[in-house]
């Protein structure tokens, strides 16, 4: 008796392991629009030369008592130092602690553009410093 083998050739089909790479990854679709490009940046100066607004400008005429020292808000307005540059101090108020008033019309200059200052506002001093 042979028994022979009867060839088993089960057909193993490897059930398709291999599974389908449905793999979904959100795209980058940051794609800027073609037809509407960014502005081209300008380029920034390194100095903030921006002035600050100018302050609000007495609209009466300030008077000083002569030989009298005063406290005195100036603001330097010069726009134009004569090159076409605003003074750096340009908008920028100042309180000047002691200003005599010689005849009664003290001139108080910008130390950067060596222009007068534009009075805003004055306080007489009280007491009056004394001066030897
Ligand atoms: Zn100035």
């Amino acid at each position: 008796m042979s028994t022979e083998p009867t060839s088993d050739t089960e057909l193993t089909p490897e059930a398709a392991e291999a599974e389908p790479e449905t793999v979904n990854e959100p795209q980058d679709t940051t794609d800027p629009p073609a037809d509407n490009p960014p502005p081209p940046e300008e380029p920034e100066p390194e100095e903030d030369t921006t002035p600050p607004p100018p302050p609000e400008t007495p609209t009466g005429t300030i008077t000083f008592e002569p030989a009298t020292w005063y406290s005195v808000d100036t603001v330097c307005l010069t726009q134009d130092k004569g090159n076409g540059d605003p003074c750096p101090n340009l908008n920028v108020t100042a309180t000047d602690p002691m200003v005599y008033s010689n005849a009664g019309k003290p001139i108080i200059v910008c130390g950067m553009c060596n222009r007068s200052r534009t009075i805003l506002a004055a306080t007489k001093l009280d007491p009056q410093p004394v001066m030897d």
